[in-house]
């Protein structure tokens, strides 16, 4: 007998979901249970496709840590069950929710692809059909009994990218992802093009899942001008434990004293302080330029060519597991999940 493939997907919430309402010309979204409809093509899949439903669904501004831990608990009890997940999102905060489930899933030996659009199914020139019907493919690809895709990643506009390199750049284009540090991990045209030496190897251990992220982290974006005021009052928010100082170019920051010494003082209240750069793609490197020479002495820890999105939920999970501040420091130098490139 030849083994079914099944496939589980999973519905936040998000555009992809909506149909118009015929009444009211409104977006609305469609009640799951009727996805045949939308999309008869499914039928067409010799797979077992299940679908779980948000309730609530939510437009993905509302994303929290709570759903992302919700989402790794669906996916961990079904793991056995599914050969791959699909995960329709929000593509607003899509970036951040992959990245955070790539930290949560320790040991994934399984494709969990998430993925939406930029018009609802319900609208004919939808792209969110051909992005359903590709990331359901994707999903359940295999080799030899072993899934292609064994890791967290975005799927968008022939696009299939590690989830945790990832950034939406375009709110108008129906190709809105970048990767802008790690080639695609695949191409999609007239077949999928794998790129199997950048796709994370399976390493067949058991699924773990972490649910807790610490949210006392906080994002700090450079720009000329920025006062001393607003770097104070900023260090001094309430229980924060870390932040993401999003900088210039390589990683650049003000070299004036006030500056790097507020860094140092944050540095040795034990706030821990990751420079990422600004850019799209491209590096973080300390003493390239003398004005990131200051920020390696005051304490703070190069990202490298880490995304802001997976910066800063990586620090939510290391956080959340409770690790001492050296051992934080040092795992975020390393690669988790293929988050970062490591000389
Ligand atoms: N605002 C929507 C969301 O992120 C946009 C989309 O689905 O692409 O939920």
């Amino acid at each position: 007998m030849i083994e079914e493939t099944s496939i589980l997907i999973i519905y936040t919430g998000g555009t992809i979901g909506m149909i118009t309402d015929k009444n009211t010309g409104v977006l609305v979204p469609f009640n799951f249970n009727n996805i045949n409809n939308q999309i008869p093509e499914l039928n067409r899949f010799n797979f077992k496709l299940d679908f779980v439903c948000f309730d609530p669904i939510l437009d993905s501004s509302n994303m929290n840590p709570k759903i992302w831990s919700e989402l790794a608990q669906i996916i961990k009890n079904n793991y056995e069950e599914y050969d791959g997940f699909v995960v329709l999102h929000g593509s607003d905060t899509m970036a951040y929710t992959a990245s955070a489930l790539s930290f949560m899933l320790e040991n994934l030996n399984k494709p969990v692809v998430f993925t939406g659009s930029q018009l609802p199914l319900g609208v004919l020139r939808t792209d969110g059909r051909e992005n359903l019907i590709t990331s359901i493919e994707i999903a359940s690809d295999k080799i030899d009994e072993t899934p292609i895709v064994p890791e967290v990643c975005i799927y968008f506009e022939n696009h299939l990218m590690r989830a945790n390199r990832t950034t939406k750049y375009n709110a108008e284009n129906f190709n809105a992802f970048v990767s802008g540090n790690l080639p695609l991990l695949a191409d999609v045209g007239i077949s999928i093009k794998y790129n199997k030496n950048i796709i994370l190897k399976p390493n067949f251990k058991k699924l773990k899942i972490h649910k807790k992220m610490d949210s006392n982290v906080a994002f700090l974006k450079l720009f000329p001008g920025i006062s001393e005021e607003f770097i104070d009052s900023f260090l001094d928010i309430q229980g924060l434990k870390a932040v993401v100082m999003e900088s210039f170019g390589s990683g650049n920051a003000p070299s004036e004293k006030w500056f790097i010494n507020k860094l140092k003082n944050a540095n040795d209240k034990g706030i821990i302080v990751l420079n990422v750069t600004q850019c799209l793609s491209g590096s973080v490197e300390h003493g390239k330029y003398e004005t990131s020479v200051g920020l390696e002495t005051s304490g703070v820890i190069s990202g490298g060519d880490i995304t802001p999105e997976a910066a800063i939920t990586k620090l939510m999970y290391l956080l959340g597991e409770g690790y001492d501040r050296e051992t934080i420091r040092k795992l975020l130098s390393k690669s988790l999940r293929g988050e970062v490139t490591v000389c």
